[in-house]
């Protein structure tokens, strides 16, 4: 049987998701998503695969958060602004 971490690498390699739609869809609960993605992007990369992170975007500045956020920020550090896009992850 596929462990969770083995059903999101799957599901990553089928196309991007974002943190909070693969919790959604995984049925992870949102205080645990991060960190189980950040693992099962570590052992994908481990595995050989190419693991790209579209960072976190602010859409109305245009601010880029690190790449380490994976999860939806709360507000633009720039702008105060609170409409962000969320960090998209895809394996390829
Ligand atoms: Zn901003």
């Amino acid at each position: 049987m596929a462990t969770a971490r083995q059903t999101m690498i799957a599901v990553l390699a089928a196309g991007p998701r974002t943190a909070s739609s693969l919790a959604r869809e995984l049925g992870f609960d949102r205080g645990r998503i991060e960190d189980e993605l950040r693992h099962a992007i570590r052992s994908a990369r481990a595995a050989g695969h190419t693991v790209v992170v579209e960072p976190a975007r602010c859409k109305a500045c245009g601010f880029t958060f690190d790449e380490a956020r994976l999860t939806k920020p709360g507000k633009c550090p720039s702008c105060r602004g609170s409409r962000l896009f969320e960090a998209l992850v895809r394996i390829e």
